[in-house]
């Protein structure tokens, strides 16, 4: 089966410990895998270099939006010039450009037809996901990410994209022994566009 890993980068409502990204990026490269990285334009204003190490390490990158607003709360200019900005920062600070891969902050909008239709229009389409272990969630435990990451990819053999987040340490703390217990599965990992 396909499994799809990808990590939303953000500015996160709480405090976090500066260096997750890049522990994720030494798990995933020590793993062998390829991974794809949802890009928030200000937070890759604010972290070029972690930004650029992403791209370097040769991880696919999507279009976060520039401010993590709902894209459905958006009106038509505002949602326009929110996925421009995001798009110009993200190919002036990596190089890459992020169409067509885009992801609506909390899914708000993936499925309001005014969205997707700027969307389209941009070059974009949405990347949803199959498996949501909630590891954005302030209790959320690095135990509880390897029971859930493995449980729901592999719940009923069809291809999975998994969503994650690059900030919550819990994430950087499980991910060797989710990426372990999915190799053992043969899994094969592919971008999301290959699902
Ligand atoms: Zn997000």
């Amino acid at each position: 089966m396909k499994v799809a890993l990808t990590f939303d980068t953000e500015f996160p409502g709480r405090p976090t410990l500066p260096g997750v990204e890049d522990r994720i990026l030494a798990s995933l490269d020590a793993a062998g895998v390829e991974a794809t990285f949802f890009l928030q334009g200000r937070w890759t204003r604010a972290n070029p270099e972690t930004a650029r190490r992403i791209v370097e390490a040769g991880h696919s990158v999507g279009n976060h939006s520039n401010y993590h607003a709902p894209m459905n709360g958006l009106d038509d200019e505002l949602l326009r010039h929110d996925i421009r900005k995001a798009e110009g920062t993200i190919q002036s600070v990596t190089g890459v450009d992020p169409r067509p891969l885009f992801r609506c902050p909390f899914g708000a909008g993936q499925d309001d037809q005014r969205v997707l239709a700027a969307l389209e229009e941009l070059g974009y389409r949405h990347v949803g996901w199959d498996v949501d272990p909630r590891d954005w969630e302030e209790d959320r435990t690095a135990e509880e990410l390897e029971r859930l990451v493995p449980d729901g990819v592999l719940e009923d053999g069809n291809d999975k994209t998994v969503l994650l987040h690059a900030w919550p340490l819990a994430t950087a703390e499980a991910l060797p022994m989710i990426l372990n217990a999915l190799g053992a599965e043969s899994v094969q990992f592919v971008a999301p566009g290959k699902i």
